[in-house]
């Protein structure tokens, strides 16, 4: 089986290390820091060979140039990385293939955040890295994209198997939960939720990654378009709910 490494890196990213121990390939979920991810590497005993980028962020693709240095790994990564300085070896976009192994990852556009975000999804191990794009309980802000270019993101999210396991780059489902309550107060699977979240947190344990099917009930942004969130968010329209619900996420 794969094997995925998850360690707190920075103030509040997530870095994770994917390992296939059959070929002994090990690839480096995004970069957020260079030196943390040498460390956790070099005490698996693993080697690391790539790096797959899922946007360009500092927090997400700048420790790749020292991890390069010192391994000699190919970093794959959507083009918008250029614009830290260095262009991936292996630019990739919607509809690719990356492999870890005889472990294939499917790349997914999920733009938005940044406007070249994309996503890895792994069907065998039924696990998607989404980096900034979904969040637990919540999304990533709107810097780059457009209300209907996420949304569209969001669905190709929503359409993969409800078991999927979600990595998501960040740990900021308490604050998340916070507006998730206040976007949508009478969903009591989101009530118990949240209460998880606040036990979790208080003992100091992580909240990612989160299944699909808990977001598909409990995430106010991947829930555009039902009638309950629709009711007191934008009206009747997916991408009008979506707008008006980031936009009072920044605001709260
Ligand atoms: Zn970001």
């Amino acid at each position: 089986m794969i094997e995925i490494h998850q360690f707190p890196c920075l103030s509040d990213n997530y870095g994770y290390l994917l390992h296939d121990p059959v070929s002994g390939e090990t690839a480096c979920i995004d970069t957020p820091d260079a030196e943390e991810y040498l460390r956790q590497a070099a005490a698996k005993g693993w080697q690391i060979t790539q790096i797959w980028n899922t946007h360009w962020h500092p927090d997400h693709a700048g420790g790749n140039a020292a991890i390069k240095a010192v391994t000699g790994c190919t970093i794959i990564g959507p083009a918008e990385v250029e614009k830290l300085g260095t262009a991936p070896d292996r630019v990739v976009s919607q509809g690719d293939q990356v492999k870890l192994g005889e472990w294939d990852a499917a790349v997914i556009d999920v733009g938005g955040h940044t406007s070249g975000h994309i996503a890895y999804y792994l069907a065998d191990a039924a696990v998607a890295f989404v980096g900034d794009s979904v969040f637990a309980l919540g999304c990533g802000r709107m810097f780059e994209g457009t209300p209907d270019q996420f949304w569209a993101s969001l669905g190709r999210i929503k359409a993969l198997p409800p078991a999927t396991l979600l990595y998501c780059a960040h740990e900021y489902t308490q604050s998340n939960a916070r507006f998730a309550l206040h976007a949508d107060p009478e969903n009591a699977d989101l009530a118990a939720y949240a209460q998880q979240v606040a036990a979790a947190r208080a003992d100091g344990r992580a909240t990612v990654p989160t299944p699909l099917a808990r977001e598909l009930a409990t995430n106010p942004f991947l829930r555009a378009d039902d009638p309950a969130i629709q009711s007191r968010w934008g009206g009747g329209d997916p991408v009008a709910t979506f707008a008006a619900l980031r936009a009072a996420k920044d605001n709260f």
